[in-house]
């Protein structure tokens, strides 16, 4: 299946939707999520178009690779989660949940959340 450019995902990084934003670099955007499960739920994405974790870390270039972790670092910071920790998550395809077909990162914490996330029906 190729990438749906209509994606609500693509559609923020090309502004045609707000977004509460956090960070931003040449290669991944940082926004709040609009349904937060937890006090602090950011969403890291690249800025290329890449419908999974698989797809992009299999085809990404090393500059979008290393600028994608650089704003997972930078938004760890950011919103102060180094001390007390974080949980980083990522859905890919049917089994995974995803609803969103552009990669993505959740990133949560601002409370303990468990030893793991449940799944849902
Ligand atoms: P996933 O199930 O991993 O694809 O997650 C998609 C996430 O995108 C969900 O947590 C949604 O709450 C979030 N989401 C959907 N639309 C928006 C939006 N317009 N702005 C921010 N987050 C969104």
């Amino acid at each position: 299946m190729s990438y749906d450019e209509g994606n609500i995902f693509a559609r923020i990084l090309r502004g045609e939707i707000p977004c509460k934003k956090i960070f931003e670099n040449e290669e991944a955007f940082v926004f709040h999520d609009i349904r937060p499960q937890a006090p602090i739920h950011a969403i890291i994405i690249p800025k290329g178009a890449y419908q999974n974790a698989y797809e992009f870390y299999k085809e990404a270039t090393p500059q979008e690779l290393q600028g994608f972790a650089e704003a997972i670092v930078k938004v760890i910071d950011l919103l102060g989660l180094k001390e007390y920790g974080y949980r980083m998550i990522t859905n890919h395809g049917l089994h995974g949940g995803q609803e969103v077909p552009h990669f993505h990162v959740h990133l949560l914490g601002g409370r303990p959340l468990g030893r793991m996330v449940a799944a849902s029906d």
